[in-house]
């Protein structure tokens, strides 16, 4: 049995739980519990702060766990990092007042900043030379500069709604961040093995999060020249049509580039394009 650590509740939970039904790996969950096993995989999850995730897969209380990398970097144990998830992508910045007249970083020169990432700020302060002083605080950073304790902040940033609506403008991207996969160094071959499993479901997820499966109908003359079109995980499907010289022609694309050939399959002559998402992909 492997022992995953999770985030009870916050930025990471949702998305989290998702990765891990995605997955297939089903469970129970209830507000109340601290922990669940899974029903179809040999899994148990355990519901922490995020902040206490990394020191209990490095204690070994659990083995494996989903943080965020600035929590992860922050405490020091990026050694732990078995890889990035995709998700809970967000930045650390530094914001200073609206109307501050900051134009670059030696602005911030003897100022005081507030944060709740000390270490993460000071490694970005040492880098660009400046000194200033950083005042640890656990939340609520964002009030900081209104209630006279800094003249500068430093936080998680997403969207950027939060800072605004404080009267904030952001100035530097101190860390870019998204969550990751950690996982306990001394694992054992049984539970290396069950990480192994889960890791091959986790690449099969990402890899059909990213892939579009595409249908279309072309006049067989056409065929070649909207081959050429569809990158595909290796060359299109063709199925004939009842219709006489028409083909339907399958094909696996990538999101990204879906946007960019859609016009060109067009004035190809293609027909009746479908776009499906994939749910798993094995390759
Ligand atoms: P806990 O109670 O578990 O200590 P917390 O308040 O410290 O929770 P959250 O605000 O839930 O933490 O954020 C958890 C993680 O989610 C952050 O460390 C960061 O990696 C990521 N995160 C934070 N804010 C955002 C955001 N706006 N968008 C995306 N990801 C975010
Ligand atoms: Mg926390």
């Amino acid at each position: 049995m492997l022992r995953l650590a999770i985030q009870k509740s916050g930025r990471l939970s949702e998305d989290s739980l998702k990765l891990i039904r995605e997955c297939g790996i089903s469970f129970i969950t209830s507000s109340l519990k601290l922990k669940t096993e899974s029903t179809n995989f040999p899994l148990e999850i355990l519901y922490l702060r995020d902040d206490d995730i990394p020191g209990y897969v490095a204690d070994g209380v659990a083995d494996i766990g989903i943080v965020g990398e600035n929590v992860l970097v922050e405490e020091g144990m990026q050694h732990l990092a078995v890889e990035q998830l995709g998700f809970s992508k967000c930045r650390l910045s530094l914001a200073v007042p609206k109307g501050d007249p900051y134009e670059d970083i030696s602005d911030l020169q003897g100022k005081n900043i507030a944060t709740s990432y000390p270490k993460l700020l000071q490694a970005y302060l040492d880098e660009k030379g400046v000194q200033a002083n950083i005042h640890t605080i656990s939340g609520s950073v964002e009030i900081a500069p209104s209630i006279g304790l800094a003249e500068a902040i430093c936080d998680i940033v997403s969207s950027g709604s939060t800072l605004i609506s404080n009267g904030l403008r952001e100035v530097e991207r101190v860390f870019k961040s998204q969550a990751v996969l950690i996982a306990n160094g001394g694992l054992n071959a049984e539970k290396q093995e069950i990480l192994n499993k889960l890791l091959f479901r986790i690449h099969a997820v990402q890899r059909a999060q990213k892939a579009k499966y595409i249908l279309l109908n072309a006049p067989n003359e056409k065929i070649a020249e909207i081959s050429q079109l569809l990158p595909g995980a290796k060359s299109p499907s063709i199925l004939p049509l009842a219709e006489e010289g028409w083909s339907s022609l399958h094909s696996v694309v990538n999101e990204d580039d879906f946007w960019e050939i859609i016009e060109k399959l067009k004035e190809a002559g293609a027909q009746g394009i479908l776009v499906v998402p994939i749910e798993k992909m094995i390759i």
